[in-house]
């Protein structure tokens, strides 16, 4: 599942392709991609309209049309963009240059979501907490967030609302990267561990994002290189790189966790 430094690629792609450009046609064969809406009614807006930014928000993708509608994409699962003919295509963007954008999702949980600017607005406001590499995610929102939960840490990270973009991995990296057990109750976290803690969710996801993300070879994104340069996620058994102790996995939230039982306390 695609998280920040995930998106974030498909982001910096997609824009290199897509921005500044008009899109000539639009074909969405999933209605599911658009539901509520009709595709054909998305797919007819969307004709025409010039591309002005592509932007990103947690795990959101955000196409910003001339027309000042913006596009909401959420890969889910398996959504990616690919610009070659590929199986499961959801969607194809013809553009004005003669680009072809496909939209693949094996799956089927992606969304596309048109709306107006203000309403994008309030749609990723109730869902998402500040970006966790920008300025709004302090120590002291974090603890805010965190206090009196009894929740295992690595599940109370992985609400949106609390760290936007974090998933599955980069919050069992960051965990690593903090000292933190991933399953300490969250609201039983020092000053200090939360202070590490923000800075580890920084620390994951800037790397995440210098290695273009990590291709996990189940074919849904490709391209990324963070899965040879994992810390804990998915490496159990194997020796943690600050102190030799075989990495070991438990659930949190119930999602399989990676982390060093020495130097995770
Ligand atoms: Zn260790």
């Amino acid at each position: 599942m695609p998280e920040l430094p995930e998106v974030e690629t498909e982001r910096w792609r997609l824009e290199t392709r897509i921005e500044g450009r008009r899109i000539g046609s639009a074909l969405i064969a999933d209605e599911r991609l658009t539901r509520p809406e009709d595709p054909a009614w998305v797919a007819a807006r969307l004709a025409g309209e010039r591309v002005v930014a592509v932007e990103r928000r947690g795990k959101y993708l955000l196409m910003r049309l001339e027309g000042g509608e913006v596009l909401v994409v959420h890969l889910r699962m398996t959504g990616s963009f690919r610009y070659e003919p590929a199986s499961h295509e959801r969607a194809v963007l013809e553009l004005d240059d003669g680009t072809r954008i496909v939209y693949r999702d094996l799956r089927r949980f992606g969304t596309w979501v048109l709306l107006e600017p203000e309403e994008a607005e309030e749609y990723l406001a109730i869902r998402l907490g500040p970006e966790p590499l920008g300025r709004g995610f302090t120590a002291g929102f974090l603890a805010g967030r965190l206090d009196g939960r009894r929740a295992p840490v690595k599940a109370a990270i992985l609400d949106q609302r609390t760290v936007a973009g974090l998933g599955n991995i980069y919050a069992d990296e960051a965990l690593w990267y903090a000292r933190v057990h991933p399953l300490r109750p969250a609201g039983r976290l020092t000053g200090a561990e939360i202070v590490a803690l923000r800075n580890g969710i920084r620390s994951a996801l800037r790397r995440g994002i210098r290695r273009q993300g990590a291709d996990l070879g189940d074919g849904t994104y490709s391209g990324g290189r963070m899965q040879h340069e994992f810390r804990v996620y998915g490496r159990t058994g194997e020796s943690c790189d600050r102190c030799g102790t075989p990495i070991e996995k438990t659930r949190a939230g119930g999602r399989g966790t990676w982390y060093c039982p020495h130097c995770q306390v």
